[in-house]
């Protein structure tokens, strides 16, 4: 880039995560050179984006993501839109690297890192604030908040991931301006929670949202569901959801998101299911039911993907069924293709009240055991001989499932 005479430099999440040492995720390259030009320099370039336009380019499977300088927007025009909040749905007009600065949103994350001369370019006390680990808004935050709600979840998920502290100026402003988040599309919410999720700090992230109140704007069937818990269960599950989801991901394992969307869900459904038998509904009915109004009320707020809420109907749906342990419908179950996540729902309600423990070490035993110790397992048990008149009686009922149905 610098051979065609533009400028080039690194900014934001890597040069913040290089100066603490940290491997960045990605790397984001800001340049003078508009995105085509950055295209008639790069052939492996692709331009993407509607907000912002932005060049991706290649390099074998890497991408780098080069932007233009974003411009101060004070004077508006066609290229920057506002809404009657003041949140901005569109803004491309090009600037200079002074007026790029104002457009980022923590100080922390406006270090130019140049590439030509390899110095620091800091217009914002960013490197003070580094040091200090602490995360400031660029400028007045009420404006900055009001200008895209999201960056309220952004300084918390930054908050968590960096051990920074966020500036008293921030945390008030974001005490006033949650119900902001109303207005952010459930699909860009939806990603958003997956980067405050799967990203390690899962449990951390989860106390801080719901510290500042955020975390009802993102779930709030859940958040209701935790004012009504009995016992404590409730909480129990998802807290342990979210330990064991860091976990996996400390110890380089993957992670799905529809799993602890199941689990951030399963209260409202378990509620929802209760009721709903408590008016008469068939048990599996009962579970559909409360699926679909659970799921049709949370995508107002945060998006689920058609994929990701079949995966959760699936997951819940199974849960009943575990109770089933004749004849053979535990040979049935197994063979579902998402039996591994069901039984893995199940542990988890085992293991924080929400099921009774035998059944899931029932479950764990069956599924390791082979052909003839399985069908031994799922026989019917056979009556107690309490025959008075002393006469053997061998009765071979047909397998049949009667095992007791537990309380969702
Ligand atoms: P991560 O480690 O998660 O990638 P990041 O800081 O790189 O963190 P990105 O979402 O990749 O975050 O954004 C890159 C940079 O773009 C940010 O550091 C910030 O300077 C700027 N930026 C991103 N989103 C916003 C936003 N909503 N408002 C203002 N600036 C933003
Ligand atoms: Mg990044």
């Amino acid at each position: 880039m610098q051979k065609e005479g533009f400028d080039a430099y690194l900014v934001g999440g890597c040069v913040r995560d290089l100066l603490l040492g940290r491997e960045p995720k990605d790397f984001d390259v800001v340049t003078n050179a508009d995105p085509d030009q950055v295209r008639k320099v790069f052939r492996n370039c692709r331009l993407i984006g509607r907000r912002f336009r932005l060049a991706h380019v290649h390099f074998g499977r890497e991408i780098i993501e080069v932007a233009t300088f974003r411009g101060s927007g004070e004077e508006q025009n066609d290229n920057q839109v506002l809404n009657k909040e003041g949140r901005l749905l569109r803004d491309n007009v090009y600037g200079t690297i002074e007026e790029d600065v104002w457009r980022r949103d923590f100080t922390v994350n406006a270090l130019y890192y140049n590439i030509k001369d390899f110095s620091v370019v800091d217009y914002v006390g960013g490197m003070t604030d580094h040091k200090t680990g602490t995360l400031k808004l660029i400028g007045d935050p009420e404006t900055r908040f009001r200008e895209d709600p999201v960056r309220m979840l952004r300084a918390v998920r930054f908050a968590v991931k960096l051990g920074f502290k966020l500036d008293p100026e921030c945390e008030r402003a974001m005490h006033n301006d949650v119900q902001l988040l109303a207005g952010i599309p459930p699909a860009r919410l939806y990603d958003e929670a997956l980067k405050l999720f799967l990203s390690g700090y899962a449990l951390q992230t989860f106390e801080m949202l719901r510290h500042y109140g955020l975390f009802q704007m993102l779930f709030p069937s859940t958040e209701n569901s935790l004012a009504v818990e009995d016992n404590s269960f409730p909480r129990l599950l998802l807290i342990k959801a979210l330990e064991n989801s860091d976990n996996r991901i400390a110890m380089g394992k993957t992670v799905t998101a529809y799993f602890l969307l199941a689990a951030f869900l399963w209260e409202p459904v378990r509620m929802l299911v209760k009721e709903k038998m408590a008016q008469g509904e068939v048990e599996f009915i009962a579970y559909q039911d409360a699926a679909n109004e659970v799921i049709s009320r949370q995508i107002k707020s945060t998006a689920l993907p058609r994929h990701i809420s079949l995966a959760m109907r699936e997951v819940w749906s199974m849960q009943p069924k575990f109770n089933a342990r004749i004849g053979s419908k535990p040979s049935r179950l197994l063979s579902h293709p998402r039996f591994r996540a069901g039984y893995d729902f199940l542990v988890l309600r085992a293991e924080t009240g929400g099921a009774d423990p035998e059944l899931a070490e029932w479950w764990t035993k069956y599924q390791n055991a082979n052909e003839n110790e399985q069908r031994k397992m799922t026989q019917p048990p056979r009556r107690a001989q309490n025959n008075k008149s002393g006469r053997k009686r061998s009765y071979h009922r047909k397998a049949k499932d009667n095992s007791p149905k537990t309380e969702p």
